[in-house]
């Protein structure tokens, strides 16, 4: 254990909490600022820990989204194990979570922060602005939970701020500049009552220059988590910062690439398709080729631009694939563990179903 650190107060607790958690000698809640190969750095009032999922954790875990993340609440013990770490026995529910496929083959999800109050989408102006790619982070900002803000980055290059229109919708469009400070304020003020900021977007938009800007030299602060569990020391840079005029920000390398995990933020991210759709002749019009879809009738009348619909029907004919990908995966899951059951105990043979529906 270090020196007691910052209150979880400054932590962002009240903002979904009322009432601070039960206090006792041998265990304590911190926030985890960073996560690096399932090992973990926690902070809160008692300091900074190294720490570790218990052992049974695995066993009831559903998936990778009930492991802890950075900006995630977590119920500790107070006494390192002979590692140095403290054992992370429970993950308070989040109020929001930022989910994306991992990295990797499988179709299996990762939550990369939670309890984010404002995820801001970060892209520059210029010839790499790209709306299909921003309405890609809208659209895994609004399945969040967390209040999307685009921030439209190195306004200092000059030109005028890109027309974002129907891609934006009502969300906020912020001019940012980390040279000229244009845009920070405004940042600040997200950050108000202690709230939680994370950053998405792609490498080189200026992200870490962002939280650089806002966070100062602490920053330079860097975590150091034994990351293998083998002894060795590597150094992850912090992922959760506070902000000295009050305020969380959250930049992790999960940030940069956001490979979309369910069809949650979908409509937040079309409401422009959403008013036309109850119109369409069928509840379930795909708005492809549907006698009387009133989502086609809107582009035709000139009221909704082409390319999102387009766009719109890319993105839903990808996350349908995505959704069969999963499936399939969890099937042969299934069977594995099926398989690896003794006999006699696995799931009911037909005849024992039989027996049990009568
Ligand atoms: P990240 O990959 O999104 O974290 O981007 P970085 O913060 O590493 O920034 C990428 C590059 O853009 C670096 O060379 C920065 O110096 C530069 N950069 C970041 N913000 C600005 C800005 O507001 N204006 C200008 N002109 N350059 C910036
Ligand atoms: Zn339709």
């Amino acid at each position: 254990m270090t020196a007691r650190g910052p209150g979880l107060a400054r932590l962002g607790w009240f903002v979904h909490h009322d009432e601070l958690p039960p206090e006792n000698s041998d265990s304590a809640t911190s926030r985890v600022v960073v996560e690096h190969r399932g090992a973990y750095e926690l902070w809160g009032p008692h300091g900074r820990f190294e720490a570790a999922v218990e052992g049974s954790f695995r066993d009831r875990a559903a998936d990778g989204r009930d492991f802890p993340t950075v900006g995630d609440w977590v119920r500790h013990s107070l006494d390192p194990r002979h590692d140095r770490r403290v054992v992370i026995t429970t993950v308070e529910d989040r109020s929001s979570a930022v989910v994306r496929r991992a990295a990797g083959h499988a179709p299996v999800p990762q939550v990369v922060a939670a309890n984010v109050d404002v995820v801001c989408i970060v892209t520059t102006a210029g010839e790499d602005l790209s709306l299909r790619r921003i309405e890609r982070y809208l659209v895994a900002a609004m399945g969040s939970r967390a209040r999307p803000l685009i921030a439209v980055n190195k306004t200092d290059l000059g030109g005028p701020l890109p027309e974002l229109g129907s891609v934006a919708g009502d969300v906020e469009v912020v001019g940012t500049s980390t040279v000229s400070g244009e845009g920070l304020d405004r940042l600040r003020r997200e950050l108000a009552g202690d709230a939680t900021i994370a950053f998405i977007g792609s490498s080189g938009v200026g992200k870490s220059s962002l939280v650089n800007a806002l966070v100062g030299t602490e920053h330079l602060d860097i975590g150091a988590v034994r990351a293998d569990g083998r002894g060795r020391h590597t150094t992850v840079r912090r992922q959760l910062l506070l902000v000295p005029t009050g305020g969380v920000v959250i930049d992790t390398p999960g940030l940069r690439e956001v490979r979309l995990w369910d069809d949650e933020g979908l409509p937040g991210a079309f409401p422009d398709i959403g008013v036309h759709a109850p119109s369409c002749r069928f509840g379930d019009c795909s708005h492809q080729t549907e006698p009387d879809c009133a989502v086609v009738a809107a582009v035709e009348r000139g009221d909704l631009p082409a390319d999102r619909l387009v766009a719109y029907r890319e993105l839903r004919a990808e996350l349908a694939d995505l959704l069969a990908e999963r499936e399939q995966y969890e099937r042969l899951a299934r069977q594995r563990r099926d398989r690896g059951r003794p006999r006699g105990r696995a799931t009911p043979r037909r005849s024992d179903e039989e027996i049990s529906d009568r």
